[in-house]
């Protein structure tokens, strides 16, 4: 059983303002869902971010558990924290190398660079680590529309042809990105397809790779050799306008510090929200600083007059709405509906988890599940399921 470094254990219980809980076993019943969608692929798994604020110890843990043999992450520390949990795995650094003293990280770590431009090739031929059979393993990212990183078609052309002659870098994994893939019908997609194909054929020995969570639901050719899913597995709906296939897998709860009554009349929070009837607060001990946005407080932010609808918590079997602006420590939910008696000061309101859907808290706050989760934050207690378990 994955055992969890007591560093990811987060705030202690006794004094925390909220509770995240990582069901491990959701996590990896999506794994082996987008692992089957991506047949006859690999799944690799994306853990960027420490797993998208996850904690990216127990989640690599339990992927690695199920079969997941390559790991993406974006910086090569990150490599380093799933080199410590996966010690086999094959692990792929997206941003590449920056300067020649990046490289040192990549040979302590065996982490393979995703080269993204000119420079990220001189660096790799020159500081590039050996493992005997495949002198300096790297991954070749190609533009094919996001103009964020790769190399230019032109350039990964004549690239082929030098290593045509010289074998000086030679690519295990070809790579690029998708940008309309959440939006299936987009002519995009097939238009990178194309560019993508006809690159990854200048380089006959390499694997293929296209293909994010959304890009893995347009199937088919999009599949290539390696799929990179990252928000699916974290129980985000990758493609927009449907049903979530997804499990759950984060659960945020809000602890209540205070309940207290304001009469009609009265105000609440920063730029004082009118109140306009007897209403009933549970005011939560977390905050913007605990990745609760701001811009869930609804129309009280100027920023959000567009969108009146604020944020919700859950708790009883009732949504309760944000009330006034969210603060960094704190934020107010109106409890009226629930009667008098219903809470007490350290109950917990669900923030985000199965009645409240990470996709919707992240449209009421203006945003997408990948910021929401990424900006949880250091101060919740933390606890991972597993097996059933907590562990
Ligand atoms: C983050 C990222 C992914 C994973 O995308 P999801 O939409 O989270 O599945 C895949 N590939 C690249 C290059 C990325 O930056």
């Amino acid at each position: 059983m994955t055992s969890i470094d007591p560093q990811m254990r987060g705030a202690d219980p006794r004094v925390a303002g909220g509770r995240l809980t990582v069901d491990l076993d959701a996590l990896v019943a999506n794994y082996r869902q987008m692992a089957e969608r991506s047949t006859p692929a690999e799944a690799a798994a994306v853990v960027k971010a420490d797993a998208y604020g996850l904690g990216a110890g127990p989640v690599v843990a339990a992927l690695v558990a199920e079969g997941c043999r390559k790991f993406f992450v974006a910086l090569p520390e990150e490599g380093l924290a799933v080199r410590a949990a996966a010690p086999d795995a094959e692990i792929y650094v997206f941003n590449g190398l920056f300067s020649p003293e990046a490289a040192s990280f990549y040979r302590e770590g065996r982490l393979i660079p995703v080269l993204n431009s000119q420079t990220d090739l001189a660096i790799w031929e020159a500081h590039g680590w050996d493992d005997g059979d495949t002198p300096r393993p790297c991954a070749l990212h190609v533009e094919t529309g996001m103009n964020r990183l790769g190399l230019t078609p032109e350039r990964t052309r004549i690239l082929a042809q030098e290593n045509a002659l010289t074998g000086a870098l030679t690519p295990q994994l070809i790579l690029s990105h998708l940008a309309c893939a959440d939006t299936p019908a987009h002519p995009m997609n097939r238009q990178q397809l194309e560019s993508f194909q006809a690159l990854c054929a200048l380089f006959p020995d390499a694997e293929s790779s296209l293909a994010n969570s959304a890009g893995i639901f347009l199937g088919g050719e999009f599949l290539c050799d390696v799929t990179r899913p990252g928000v699916s597995l974290y129980g985000s709906n990758p493609v927009n306008d449907t049903e979530n296939p997804m499990q759950p897998v984060a659960t945020v709860q809000a602890r209540i510090a205070q309940l207290r009554q304001v009469p009609a009349g009265g105000t609440v929070s920063y730029g004082a929200t009118p109140v306009t009837r007897d209403t009933l607060l549970a005011v939560t001990a977390t905050g913007y600083a605990d990745g609760y946005h701001r811009s869930g407080s609804g129309a009280g932010v100027p920023l959000r007059n567009a969108v009146p609808q604020g944020a919700c918590g859950f708790v009883d079997g009732e949504r309760v709405p944000v009330i006034g602006r969210i603060t960094m420590d704190l934020t107010l939910f109106d409890v009226t509906d629930l009667g008098p008696d219903a809470l007490q000061v350290g109950d917990l309101i669900e923030l985000i988890g199965h009645n409240m859907p990470v996709d919707d808290v992240a449209m009421a706050c203006g945003t997408i599940s990948y910021e929401l989760l990424t900006s949880l934050g250091r101060r919740y207690e933390r606890h991972y399921v597993h097996g059933g378990d907590r562990i």
